[in-house]
């Protein structure tokens, strides 16, 4: 018999979501803005002194909202690493945005902060620099560069909620910051997200654009005697079903942050001398940065070893996976305008990286397993 499968990824509760859910239900007021939603708001706001947080439907309508609020227009060029997920640019591409493709540092993954100097042209009008495992780009140099030619910095802080550089919160140093709360992530409600605004002058059309382009918070706050339509917008507010479950993680989130903490240095170790033996690299975190916790990788010597051994770990029931295939070298990117610097780093890496199964809940049997899989394994 086939051991039990160990999936790559599994979502755990942590406290009191489904608690929650049913107080959400059984108060009758399950849209968005209700008690939980603010809940989490609060949470996030005193957690990070941020100036306004604003649950979403997702992340990547919190990139669309930011993609509004900057007054994105057709032919404006927004740079992104090439080495991310989709909706890090695509937001901005719903807009007419021409995507500008920047490789990323060999080390950390990030966003490679010495090229933007080439990159940026008079048409330049937003940099999303993307936060890779949780572990902080260089924000003082890029934040620096961003200001000498009057560029607004988004952070799509998809991987590191809860994580530092410098001392100073993911999420925050940008004019906004984007945060998903998808199955996939550290904290969850399934599908949801959050907005930050770092930049006070963006809140109050931030809150119109998410209302459907509506004044409707400032009827809600008694500020207008009734709502109307005031500017463009969508529905990007999130039901207070899922901020209750929400909030029952964030509630936790030192409990699941120290948990993945310990997952990730006991990876760490346990797969050091392997490592050293087959020449795969192992993540680099810098000094001055305090990372979310939010996956463990190796980066595998080829193309080869990597597929071989994602086939091994499949044997033993364990799910390994790939991520980021080079957005410049989409079939979408290719199709449409866009320029792209050398992105070597991005299209090597992407070859060699594997994620190892990551999540709460994992045992210490299921942890055994994978090292054992892993260990293993030869070429
Ligand atoms: C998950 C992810 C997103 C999208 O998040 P959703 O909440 O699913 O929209 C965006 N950017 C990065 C880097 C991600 O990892």
């Amino acid at each position: 018999m086939l051991p039990a499968r160990i999936p790559f990824n599994n979502s755990t509760l942590a406290g009191k979501e489904i608690d929650y859910v049913t107080r959400s239900v059984s108060s009758g007021q399950i849209a968005g803005d209700q008690q939980f939603s603010r809940r989490c708001q609060a949470l996030l706001e005193d957690v990070l002194s941020v100036k306004k947080a604003l649950v979403t439907t997702s992340c990547t309508h919190a990139l669309e909202m930011s993609a509004l609020l900057l007054d994105i227009k057709p032919g404006d060029e927004v740079i992104v690493p090439s080495y991310t997920f989709v909706s890090s640019i695509n937001a901005f591409v719903l807009r007419g945005a021409v995507p500008v493709f920047c490789d990323i540092r060999r080390d950390t993954l990030n966003l490679d902060e010495s090229l933007l100097p080439q990159l940026i042209s008079s048409k330049t009008r937003a940099i999303v620099p993307v936060h890779y495992a949780g572990v902080g780009c260089e924000m003082d140099e890029i934040c620096q560069i961003a200001e000498a030619h009057d560029i607004a910095v988004v952070e799509d802080n998809a991987h590191g909620l809860f994580g530092k550089y410098k001392g100073r919160w993911l999420g925050t140093m940008g004019a906004l910051g984007t945060q998903s709360f998808h199955e996939t992530k550290n904290i969850t409600c399934g599908e949801g997200g959050a907005l930050l605004i770092n930049r006070p002058d963006l809140i109050e059309r931030a809150e119109v654009i998410r209302e459907k382009g509506t004044n409707r918070a400032n009827f809600f706050r008694g500020q207008v005697d009734k709502y109307s339509w005031v500017d463009i917008g969508s529905s990007y507010v999130m039901s207070d079903v899922l901020a209750a479950f929400l909030y029952g993680q964030l509630e936790c989130w030192q409990v699941i942050q120290q948990r993945r903490e310990a997952l990730w240095h006991a990876y760490d170790e346990a797969l050091k001398q392997w490592c050293q033996d087959k020449h795969v690299d192992q993540p680099y975190i810098p000094a001055h940065c305090q990372q979310a916790w939010h996956m463990y990788y190796l980066i595998t010597p080829s193309l080869s070893f990597r597929s071989a051994l994602i086939e091994h770990l499949k044997k033993l029931q364990i799910w390994a996976v790939f991520h980021y295939l080079p957005l410049h070298k989409s079939t979408y990117a290719t199709s449409i305008a866009h320029r792209a610097s050398c992105c070597d780093v991005t299209e090597d890496i992407s070859d060699r990286l594997l994620r190892l199964p990551f999540y709460c809940s994992m045992s210490d049997a299921e942890f055994a397993r994978v090292i054992d899989g892993v260990t293993s394994f030869k070429l």
